[in-house]
C-alpha cells in the first residue's frame, strides 16, 4: 500500500507539473492572444420554454490556441484575472459581442459575464456604458451576469457599479444561483432582474426529489420578487418538460444549442428554423 501511495503521489506530481507548465504557457501567451484577437465571443441561446423562441444569447469566451486548440474559459479567465488582463480582454469581448447583437432582432438580448475581480474597479460601469455608446447597442439590450462571490468581495464597489448600470437601463442577472453564499441576502439587497438556476440543480432534478423541490421553490421565489428565472444546463427534453411544469420561463443548454459563432447565431434566429 505504501508503494502504491508513493507512485500515485508521483503521478499526481507529474500532473501538477503539467498543469503548472500549461498555466505558465497560457500566462505568457495571453497578452498576445488578447492583442491578436484570438479570444472571441461565442453565443449560446436563451430560450423561452413556452414559445421555444430565442430571447437572448449569452456571450461565452473561446480561445482558439494555435497549439493547444480550443482552450476553455475556465482555464484562461482565472489567468486573465491574476495578470490584470481581464479588463482589456473583457472590453474587447464586450465590444465584439455588442456588434454581433446588432444583427439580431431588437427583442433579443445579450448576456455578458463579468468576473468578480472586475467589479472591484469602480469605473467599470462607465466603461461598459462607453462601449455600448460606441457600438450603438441600447443599454436595455444588455444583461450583465454576475456571481454572488462578486458581491461578497467588495460590496461597496460592486454596489456603485451595478447601480450606475441599472440606472442606465442595463439588466442584472445573478449567475449560478444556489451554489454560492447567502443568496437570499443578495436578493433583498440588490436590484436584480433575473436569477439563473445553476446547472447542478437542473441536472439532478429527475433523480433527486430535493433538487426538483428547490427548483420549484426558486421559481416561486423569483416570481414573487418579479424576477425572470433561467434554468441553466438543460440537456434533455424531460428536464425541459419538468421545468415548464414547475413554471420556469427560460432555459439554456445543450438541448437547444451549444455556444456558436456569431454567424451561426444569426442563422439560429432565421424564421422557419427550429431552435
Ligand atoms: P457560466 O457563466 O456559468 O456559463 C455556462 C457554462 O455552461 C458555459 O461553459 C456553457 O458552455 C456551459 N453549458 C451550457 N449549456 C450546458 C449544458 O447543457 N450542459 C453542460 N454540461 N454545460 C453547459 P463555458 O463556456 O466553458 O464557460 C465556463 C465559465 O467561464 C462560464 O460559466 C463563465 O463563468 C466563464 N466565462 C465564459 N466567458 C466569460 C467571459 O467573457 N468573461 C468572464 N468573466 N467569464 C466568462
Ligand atoms: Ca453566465
Ligand atoms: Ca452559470
Ligand atoms: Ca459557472
Amino acid at each position: 500500500a505504501k508503494a502504491d501511495g508513493k507512485s500515485s503521489l508521483r503521478f499526481f506530481d507529474a500532473e501538477m507539473d503539467q498543469h503548472i507548465r500549461e498555466r505558465d504557457q497560457l500566462e505568457r501567451e495571453l497578452k498576445t492572444a488578447v492583442a491578436r484577437g484570438d479570444i472571441r465571443p461565442f453565443f449560446q441561446p436563451l430560450v423561452d420554454l413556452r414559445t421555444k423562441e430565442i430571447v437572448g444569447f449569452e456571450a461565452l469566451a473561446r480561445w482558439s490556441h494555435p497549439v493547444l486548440g480550443a482552450v476553455p474559459p475556465d482555464r484562461f479567465i482565472p489567468v486573465a484575472e491574476d495578470t490584470g488582463l481581464i479588463q482589456e480582454l473583457s472590453e474587447s469581448l464586450l465590444a465584439e459581442s455588442c456588434r454581433a447583437a446588432l444583427d439580431w432582432p431588437t427583442s433579443v438580448t445579450l448576456s455578458f459575464n463579468i468576473s468578480p475581480v472586475q467589479l472591484k474597479e469602480p469605473t467599470l460601469g462607465l466603461r461598459i456604458l462607453a462601449i455600448l455608446a460606441r457600438t450603438g447597442l441600447p443599454p436595455s439590450r444588455l444583461e450583465i451576469e454576475i456571481t454572488e462571490s462578486a458581491l461578497v468581495r467588495d460590496l461597496e464597489s460592486a454596489r456603485s457599479v451595478l447601480t450606475s448600470l441599472r440606472e442606465a437601463g442595463v439588466r442584472l442577472a445573478l449567475d449560478d444561483f444556489g451554489t454560492g453564499y447567502s443568496s437570499l441576502y443578495h436578493l433583498r439587497n440588490f436590484k436584480l432582474d433575473k436569477i439563473k438556476i445553476d446547472r447542478s440543480f437542473v441536472s439532478s432534478m429527475a433523480h433527486e426529489h430535493e433538487s426538483a423541490e428547490i427548483v420549484s421553490a426558486l421559481v416561486g421565489l423569483g416570481h414573487g420578487l418579479g424576477l425572470t428565472i433561467t434554468a441553466e444546463g438543460v440537456e434533455g427534453s424531460e428536464q425541459e418538460a419538468d421545468l415548464l411544469a414547475r413554471g420556469c420561463q427560460q432555459g439554456q443548454g445543450y438541448l437547444f444549442s451549444q455556444a456558436v459563432s456569431a454567424e451561426e447565431a444569426v442563422s439560429l434566429l432565421r424564421p422557419g428554423q427550429d431552435r
